[in-house]
């Protein structure tokens, strides 16, 4: 696999291109920056390219046309950013035995973002049920936020074969951000 990594002109991931064939095109056609390459090279009839592995668009992306990557609040996402706390109880939680509580109720026009989402166990989560935190008195501990730029990077590069690890780490490494070593 020889994915691309693109990033805003912030250095917050943007998207991430499956064919290389689309990422190459976005290079030649000067839309983005290549920051990191892969070894892997085509060739067509006069030109040799390496496979773009970590670009940059080069006019920034305004916020109401990206969707930033992981702000679905997926649940493994939710319970790792809460760190496998009960936001109400405080008790420990694991993907099994925990859940993801909307703190607006979804019935009451709370957003299904990572911003009104929160790690729960699943007595916190019934009882809450569809109320709001001022009618049941239920405080999260934390107030639920989007992920850092860091956090999303992570999880990215959670998902990633080495190949791609070592490119998008150099790429990243360019712009002065650093990952934590492969778990
Ligand atoms: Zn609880």
């Amino acid at each position: 696999m020889h994915r691309c990594l693109v990033l805003d002109t912030t250095g917050d991931p943007l998207a991430v291109i499956p064919r290389w064939i689309d990422a190459l095109g976005l290079v030649i056609t000067g839309k983005v920056t290549a920051l990191a390459l892969y070894e892997r090279v085509v060739r067509s009839q006069h030109m040799t390219f390496r496979l773009p592995a970590v670009a940059m668009v080069k006019t920034y992306v305004g916020a109401a046309r990206r969707r930033p990557l992981f702000d679905a609040p997926v649940k493994a996402v939710v319970l790792a950013r809460d760190g496998f706390v009960c936001q109400y109880c405080g008790r420990p939680v694991s993907l099994a035995t925990g859940t993801k509580d909307h703190v607006q109720p979804r019935s009451r026009g709370g957003a299904d973002r990572l911003d009104n989402v929160v790690a729960a166990c699943i007595g916190c989560n019934r009882r809450k049920a569809d109320r709001t935190p001022a009618e049941c008195g239920m405080h999260p501990a934390r107030r639920p936020r989007s992920l850092t730029q860091a956090e999303r990077i992570g999880c990215l590069m959670s998902t990633l074969r080495a190949e791609e690890r070592r490119a998008w780490s150099e790429g990243l490494a360019a712009l002065g951000i650093h990952l934590a070593p492969a778990a």
